[in-house]
């Protein structure tokens, strides 16, 4: 099943014209080879991540039954939860290596993009794994996933702590997830019956993936934030969130006629009218954009 879906996967970014720059920027793809990891439903994290992230995190199980589909004896251990790595394309990489306090367009244009492609993707996925004959759902279509900003910015269902769940990688100091192709990615997930084969995890320290937090070396991440939001005791989410509220002031004069709305679930109400054009200064020309840096160095 794994190698099949990997198969549909390729295929559907290969093919779908949602994976592709505006014109502008050459019309090329956002996104290269995705890949996935798999985490069982019944998996113990889940039940920490209320504790770790929030206590409304769902579980496979409870998000999957929120969402209307089937229960079943033993219904947790039965689920998946397949995460998919999406992998920026070297193009955007190379322009984005030489800007400085406002992202490159190309980046900006990419990540814009990114938020329709990935709900296509998804809705192609449930359509997919339908047609074998089983259920499938997912965070990002579900009306029940909310970013809540209760004092601080999480949601209740995270696709990083999904994608850890499933052996993809780690956490880090730029709180990104840096996997073996890197941190410069972005990921989404679903949640199905079909016998998806769990992958191992590899990574006993949550953070291990990242030189600071395994060496005490690199805080390259933080020189790179133009908006101060890093700094040996991690990452500051409101410092991020507003100095990405001034980049999306700049963008948004710049190329806003190219941009494609998103809508955001905040606190439960659904805010249409979203232009995301991402930062991420933290993720180029660091050492972990495009690859795990510490490979090879783990017990
Ligand atoms: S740039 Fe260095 S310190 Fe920052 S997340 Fe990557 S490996 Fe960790
Ligand atoms: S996204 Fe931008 S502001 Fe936020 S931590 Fe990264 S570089 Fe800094």
């Amino acid at each position: 099943m794994n190698e099949e879906f990997q198969q549909f996967l390729e295929q559907e970014f290969a093919r779908n014209e949602l994976n592709r720059l505006h014109e502008n920027y050459g019309g090329g793809r956002i996104f290269s080879t995705p890949f996935i990891g798999v985490s069982s439903g019944d998996d113990h994290l889940y039940k920490k991540y209320k504790k770790v992230v929030g206590p409304e995190h769902y579980t496979p199980a409870e998000l999957w039954l929120a969402d209307g589909l089937p229960n079943q004896e033993g219904l947790a251990s039965k689920l998946r939860v397949v995460s998919i790595v999406c992998p920026f394309v070297d193009e955007i990489r190379i322009v984005s290596k030489t800007v400085k306090k406002i992202p490159a367009e190309i980046y900006s244009v990419g990540r814009n993009y990114a938020n329709p492609f990935m709900l296509d993707l998804l809705r192609r996925i449930i359509k997919y794994i339908q047609d074998l004959g089983y259920n499938a759902t997912a965070g990002m279509l579900s009306e029940n996933f909310s970013i809540y900003t209760r004092g601080r910015f999480y949601s209740n269902f995270s696709e990083r702590h999904a994608a850890y769940a499933a052996g993809l990688g780690t956490f880090s100091l730029h709180e990104g997830f840096i996997t073996e192709v890197g941190c410069n990615v972005r990921f989404t997930s679903f949640i199905t019956d079909a016998p998806f084969e769990v992958t191992p995890r590899r990574h006993e320290d949550p953070y291990g993936n990242c030189l600071y937090y395994s060496e005490g070396t690199c805080r390259k991440c933080e020189e790179k934030c133009p908006g101060g939001a890093i700094t040996e005791n991690g990452h500051d989410k409101n410092k991020c969130f507003y100095y990405g509220q001034k980049v999306a002031r700049k963008l948004r004069d710049r190329i806003g006629s190219i941009l494609k709305p998103s809508s955001r679930r905040i606190n439960h109400e659904l805010r249409p009218g979203w232009f995301p054009v991402g930062c991420a200064f933290c993720q180029f020309d660091v050492p972990c954009m495009d690859k795990n840096p510490t490979a090879g160095k783990q017990k």
